[in-house]
């Protein structure tokens, strides 16, 4: 069973994601969490790459091939593999952010972005996908709070573009209804925790 979870900055996704982990594990379930872009070697270099605050000129288009590269990779080397040994696999991001991001907030359009994500995951889609919705007044609010986070390039961004991509994962969601779950992010973790389990309990009976 295939997780990504998703969400604009400081949603929460990281911290929730181990959390979710811990509490899947208590009921059972043998769980791996990973994230992007990132999760094993290769793809963590791509991610320095990408994420490098010096990179200033890096073009929209490399920005998003470099995505789907790091994805391939991150695809083929860990997730696959724990998928057929029947592992849970809890994403923290994938393809929704590129089609949010790369798609909609740097303009490449959606469709383009999706179709170049096609080559690289061959069809391979989560079964469940938790959107952690949060306005981009608040998330913003939240990673100015924490101190330890890793600068990166698109902390050179200002509000607009995190308006954009609030407006990306909103038409992402609403093409993939079906897949989506919204997660009202702005709630206490344990509120959160609990809604994300709720949810994935609910669809590992579907
Ligand atoms: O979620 P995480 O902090 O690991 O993401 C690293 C950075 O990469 C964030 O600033 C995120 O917004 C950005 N990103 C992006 N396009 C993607 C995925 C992540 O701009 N497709
Ligand atoms: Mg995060």
């Amino acid at each position: 069973y295939f997780i990504t979870l998703e969400g604009p900055e400081g949603a929460g996704k990281t911290t929730a994601a181990v959390e979710i982990k811990r509490e899947l594990e208590v009921l059972g379930y043998d769980v791996m969490l990973t994230r992007e872009p990132g999760g094993i070697k290769i793809a963590e270099k791509i991610r320095e790459v990408i994420l490098d605050p010096s990179h200033t000129e890096m073009d929209s288009r490399t920005e998003a091939l470099l995505y789907a590269a790091a994805r391939r990779q991150h695809l083929a080397e860990k997730v696959r593999p724990a998928l057929e040994a029947g592992r849970i696999v809890l994403c923290d991001r994938f393809i929704d952010s590129s089609l949010a991001y790369q798609g909609h907030a740097r303009g490449l359009g959606i469709d383009e972005v999706w179709s170049i994500n096609q080559f690289a995951i061959e069809s391979m889609m989560p079964d469940c996908t938790l959107y952690f919705d949060i306005t981009p007044a608040e998330g913003l609010k939240r990673i100015e709070q924490n101190a330890g986070r890793e600068v990166n390039r698109l902390d050179l961004e200002g509000m607009a573009f995190h308006e954009k991509v609030y407006e990306g994962y909103q038409l992402v969601q609403a093409r993939f209804a079906e897949r989506i779950q919204r997660i009202d992010a702005a709630q206490t973790l344990d509120k959160v925790i609990e809604d994300s389990i709720c949810i994935l309990t609910d669809q590992f009976k579907k």
